[in-house]
């Protein structure tokens, strides 16, 4: 999606050799205009494939997936890091590593909003070595629904996990991927 790579190369920049920073208008500071017009860009993606429910992670992939939702109109469920007291004890859970934290924690999501009716599209922020996307896909399972694919804002082609997702069928869709970020510069595929 060009008006995403021009905002990229605009705006982002390289943390480390791994981690791009996307503060101004995707992880910190929101550009809702531009996460609606990836909204929309997912639901061209995606048309014709059946979607009831789209799911993501807190805390970044909220508003993406907020934004895509309106495009869809369907409900968004984002799976909680912490089994806050008042969630339902009644959820799907299964621990992820967290590639910008370094730590495993356990995602919940409740029973209530996922069930074998459902048709899942996820949707996150990043894909990185892919631990959010299957940690997402097994509560999916867990739930017995349908998992109609994975749409991503910014796919880091040079690790490893779209290749792996790809490779175990799953559709994914990445509005940019990023192919290397050497010496400060930032390269598409
Ligand atoms: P993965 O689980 O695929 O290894 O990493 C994906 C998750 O880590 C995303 O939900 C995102 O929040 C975070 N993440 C991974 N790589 C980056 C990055 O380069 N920049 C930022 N801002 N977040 C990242």
């Amino acid at each position: 999606m060009e008006a995403l790579k021009e905002r990229i190369l605009n705006d982002g920049y390289v943390l480390t050799e791994e981690i791009l920073k996307v503060d101004s208008f995707l992880n910190h500071q929101i550009d809702s205009k531009l996460m609606y017009q990836m909204g929309e860009e997912f639901k061209r993606r995606f048309a014709n494939k059946p979607v009831t429910k789209i799911v993501t992670i807190e805390a970044s992939g909220i508003a993406i997936a907020a934004l895509a939702a309106l495009s869809f109109n369907v409900p968004v469920v984002f799976a909680k890091k912490t089994q806050s007291r008042n969630l339902d004890k009644d959820t799907y859970t299964y621990p992820v590593y967290s590639f910008t934290k370094k730590q495993t924690y356990d995602i919940h999501i409740s029973k209530k909003y996922l069930n074998e009716d459902d048709d899942v599209l996820i949707i996150d922020d990043f894909l990185a070595n892919g631990q959010a996307a299957a940690g997402l896909i097994e509560l999916v399972k867990q739930a017995r629904a349908n998992l109609t694919g994975v749409g991503i804002v910014i796919e880091k082609g040079f690790q490893k996990g779209g290749e792996e997702l790809r490779n175990n069928g799953i559709i994914v869709e990445s509005l940019a991927i990023v192919d290397r970020m050497t010496g400060g510069e930032i390269r598409f595929l």
